[in-house]
């Protein structure tokens, strides 16, 4: 398959979900987060907003392929359509023209087709169907080795009437979702497992901007389980958008709760300790909401009566998508989207390093809000410290 005939694509994005005036910030966002992806790409390009579509046009030579990967990673996308655009000039020489487009397109002219004609703009002298079997009719002589195939066609040449014609072959799928930056921004606990990346991309997806806090523990957790956090987020940066990561000394909190509490309670306390740090950056930076990778029983820390444990010292609402997912559902998700070889990497994280024997799987809200009053001596002063010291890093693709 020749790709260079394309000098434009297609952007196809659902149409439900936005109405009046939504509709116009929807495409707004959308052009602004595709123009963001487009940065990285070899060759210069013009987003443009017609007619409730969004049109690429490549300005000369530019990546094909390298355009459709970043398309691929903007959410709202649905569909991505290489578009040859035509001039109207009679049905005669769009004829032509198609037939051409067809030449180019499939080396092997010996396939089954349909023509998809949509008459958008209604002045156009013929009727969608009218288009399909002349259209049809010139292809089958032009091509005499093809067949019509209305039901399961090898190829559909889909034909557009618009203000130009729109002459396409292929719709790839998009991301779906909705474009990050129409649904407020909420902080995403990313620490270095398989988990909580799919998580910031689960919400992402649905247009929520991503900030993230990662808890560091040096020199129990290394540079280089740091910097694998940094790899995440960018990783998932290329959907998100830019994050901006703040990266909490969290040891000698750590160590003051190993000092001062029950060995089997450290997990959940730990837990509640990263969730109220969390929220306080995330006011600080104007999120509505935290997001964890959570999954209920994953964990002891995890089980229900952990879950409510950890969630009682926030305010914010708690954001957990994976919470119904197993396992393996989250590692093809993390395949997917390619953060799955840099979270299995083996470096240590915080909260394997002071983890009890036996954790509590069924914390007592009452007892562990108890055990935590024995840290009311310093953990004010070492919150605050935590607070003060965080480094931040904003974190842009590639
Ligand atoms: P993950 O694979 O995301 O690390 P996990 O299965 O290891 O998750 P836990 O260690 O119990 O589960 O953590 C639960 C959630 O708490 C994580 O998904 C993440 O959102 C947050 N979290 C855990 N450790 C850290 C950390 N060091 N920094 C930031 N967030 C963390
Ligand atoms: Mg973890």
């Amino acid at each position: 398959m020749s790709e260079n005939q394309y000098q434009s694509f297609l952007i196809k994005y659902a149409e439900i979900a936005v109405k009046g005036k939504n509709r116009y910030l929807f495409e707004d966002a959308l052009v602004g987060r595709i123009h963001q992806a487009l940065k990285s790409v070899d060759g210069s390009f013009l987003v443009r907003k017609q007619q409730g579509r969004i049109y690429v046009d490549a300005q000369g030579e530019y990546d094909f392929d390298g355009t459709v990967d970043a398309l691929g990673h903007v959410f709202g996308i649905v569909g991505i359509c290489p578009v040859v655009l035509l001039e109207d000039e009679g049905f005669d020489l769009l004829a032509r023209a198609v037939i051409d487009c067809i030449d180019r397109e499939f080396a092997d002219k010996k396939f089954t087709f349909k023509v998809n004609a949509r008459r958008a703009r209604k002045n156009y002298p013929m009727e969608s169907m009218e288009i399909n079997a002349s259209l049809g009719e010139r292809i089958l002589e032009a091509f005499p080795d093809t067949r019509v195939d209305v039901h399961k066609p090898q190829v559909t040449v889909c034909v557009e009437i618009r203000n130009q014609i729109n002459v396409y072959f292929q719709v790839i799928a998009g991301p779906g979702g909705m474009p990050v930056g129409t649904n407020g921004k909420a902080m995403l606990l990313l620490s270095g497992g398989i988990d909580s990346p799919v998580a910031g991309y689960m919400i992402a997806k649905r247009g929520v901007a991503i900030d993230a806090t990662y808890f560091h523990a040096p020199p129990y957790t290394s540079e280089r389980a740091k910097q694998k956090v940094v790899d995440l987020a960018k990783i998932i940066s290329r959907y998100t958008g830019p994050i901006r990561l703040h990266v909490v000394n969290f040891t000698d909190i750590q160590l003051y709760i190993y000092e001062q509490c029950p060995h089997e309670e450290l997990t959940i306390i730990m837990r509640r300790y990263m969730m109220r740090l969390a929220e306080h950056f995330a006011k600080e930076s104007g999120c509505l909401g935290l997001i964890t990778g959570e999954s209920i029983g994953q964990v002891a820390s995890q089980t229900m009566q952990s879950l409510a444990a950890t969630n009682e010292v926030c305010t914010m609402p708690v954001y957990r998508p994976l919470i119904g997912f197993d396992k393996q559902e989250i590692v093809e998700i993390s395949e997917k989207i390619k953060t799955y070889e840099t979270s299995i990497l083996p470096y240590e994280d915080c909260c394997t390093i002071f983890v009890a024997k036996h954790p509590v799987t069924k914390p007592s809200l009452q007892v562990i809000q108890n055990d935590e009053k024995k840290l009311s001596e310093k953990i004010d002063a070492l919150v605050a410290q935590a607070i003060e010291t965080a480094e931040k890093i904003l974190v842009l693709p590639d």
